[in-house]
């Protein structure tokens, strides 16, 4: 593990030197295995940050309260650390970057979308990706200034935002405003965010087709 940082009070950003890797697409997730000295084993997934052309992997993980491998990776992991990984995973929720993308991210929702926004960047395609992302205050919001710099309405359910904008949640007419025609629509986050998000466009008469969820579950 060659790099960590506490972007926000209960994240920690991961950057990882995997050998013999495979590139992965912007949307994967890798699994991160720890084993305890008596062979005990607990593995999780996560979401993959950086591009494809970084050439190092980065993850961001939420400190969970209780939580097995998430307590592990932001209060134990140092730098120098050997981490087991397995990736990069996941066929459906990718991005190859031939269409216009809207990314709908919730909390660490929003990390397989600034992989996706990243890789837009280092293709020379940022105008094709709008961003949508709600999280409970800008402190906890990974990524925010990227987020932000990128362009991203951003709603916080706990504080107003900078620029005027209430506590609330993405609104309806917020979706409205995001709905295009012959776009991909990402949504990621918890369950709830996850349902809550794809049902309103799905209403708002985007085709499922074009929907692609990855919710970030306690079953993951
Ligand atoms: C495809 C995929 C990608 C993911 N990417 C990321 C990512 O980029 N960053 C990230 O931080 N997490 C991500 N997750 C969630 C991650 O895999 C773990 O579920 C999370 O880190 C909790 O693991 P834990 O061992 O710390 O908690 P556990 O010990 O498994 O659970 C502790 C407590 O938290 C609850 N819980 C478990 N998982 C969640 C959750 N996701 N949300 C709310 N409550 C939960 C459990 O029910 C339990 O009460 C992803 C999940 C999937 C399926």
């Amino acid at each position: 593990m060659q790099g960590l940082s506490r972007p926000t009070p209960n994240g920690v950003a991961i950057r990882l030197d995997v050998p013999d890797r495979v590139e992965h697409l912007p949307g994967q997730h890798y699994l991160v295995r720890l084993t305890a000295p008596d062979g005990y084993t607990a593995q999780r997934s996560y979401s993959v940050a950086s591009a494809p052309s970084d050439p190092l992997i980065e993850l961001f993980v939420e400190r969970l309260d209780d939580g097995e491998v998430s307590g592990y990776l932001a209060d134990v992991l140092a730098v120098g650390d050997q981490l087991e990984v397995r990736g990069p995973i996941g066929g459906w929720f990718v991005w190859h970057g031939d269409s216009n993308a809207v990314c709908i991210g919730g909390g660490t929702g929003v990390v397989p979308l600034v992989a996706i926004l990243r890789h837009a960047a280092a293709i020379g395609r940022a105008e094709r990706i709008r961003l949508a992302v709600s999280a409970r205050t800008l402190a906890e919001l990974p990524y925010a200034d990227e987020l932000i710099a990128a362009g991203s309405l951003v709603a916080l359910t706990r504080e107003a935002t900078a620029d005027g904008r209430a506590a609330a949640r993405l609104t309806a007419d917020e979706f409205s405003g995001l709905i295009e025609v012959d776009a991909t629509f990402f949504v990621c986050g918890s369950a709830g965010f996850a349902e809550s998000a794809s049902s309103t466009l799905v209403e708002m008469g985007v085709p499922s087709t074009a929907i692609r969820v990855e919710r970030f579950g306690p079953s993951g």
